[in-house]
């Protein structure tokens, strides 16, 4: 089957699993996403809602984060990974926005992927989750996925993220980047799991590629 009537038969099958998705990082606007999607490397969603709440009641725009002290906001992530790094990265983008864009989050990645601690995965998940502009967010998991799924053979998240824009309609990256996201959760365990069983590597994946692994279990993330 050709990459492109594989991605269309995958986009329909994701359409009707999750017709409907919520933004997993709790968020009131651009600022506090983009804190959110910083806050969330290497660490899981769930955990990173649990600490915003808390970051925000103290400061929620980026005027009030820049008097916030570094060693403040570090205790109050403590429990995300890497948070001395994520501390210091809130605090020095928090005044640079204040800075230099009136205390707003800018919508394009030059500006955004500027600032520090903002990487070029996180500055798409904010330009398509916050402002709505084409993007595909493509991190390691979904970096995978299109890698069993036959939709790409990249060898960097930056090769697959060409491939699956090439793909998929520019109006539905960001629809597409959360329905693999919801589906690598609620589908791929993080041990042993069995591809002929799954509904989309089960067509989707190589022959090859099910025979063997079916018969040895993966062991790690998908
Ligand atoms: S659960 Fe395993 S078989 Fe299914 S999509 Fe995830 S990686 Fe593929």
């Amino acid at each position: 089957m050709k990459r492109e009537e594989k991605a269309r038969r995958i986009q329909a099958q994701l359409d009707a699993l999750y017709p409907e998705m919520e933004i997993p990082l709790h968020h009131e606007d651009p600022y506090t996403l983009l804190v959110a999607v910083l806050l969330s490397a290497q660490c899981t969603d769930a955990r990173v809602n649990e600490v915003t709440p808390s970051l925000f009641a103290r400061a929620s725009t980026p005027e009030q984060m820049a008097r916030v002290p570094v060693a403040e906001i570090r205790h109050l992530i403590r429990s995300c990974g890497l948070a001395p790094a994520k501390a210091k990265a809130i605090a020095e983008l928090s005044k640079v926005l204040v800075a230099e864009h009136g205390g707003k989050v800018p919508a394009s990645f030059e500006e955004l992927e500027a600032l520090r601690g903002v990487g070029h995965k996180t500055a798409s998940v904010v330009m398509s989750q916050a402002f709505g502009l084409p993007a595909f967010p493509v991190d390691t998991h979904i970096h995978r996925l299109a890698s069993r799924w036959g939709l790409s053979r990249g060898k960097s998240v930056e090769q697959t993220e060409r491939d699956l824009k090439k793909l998929f309609p520019t109006e539905s990256w960001g629809r597409v980047h959360l329905q693999i996201i919801y589906f690598g959760r609620e589908h791929c365990p993080a041990r042993g799991h069995d591809l002929a069983a799954c509904p989309i590597c089960s067509w989707a994946a190589s022959k090859a590629r099910i025979a063997r692994e079916t018969k040895t279990p993966r062991r790690g993330k998908p």
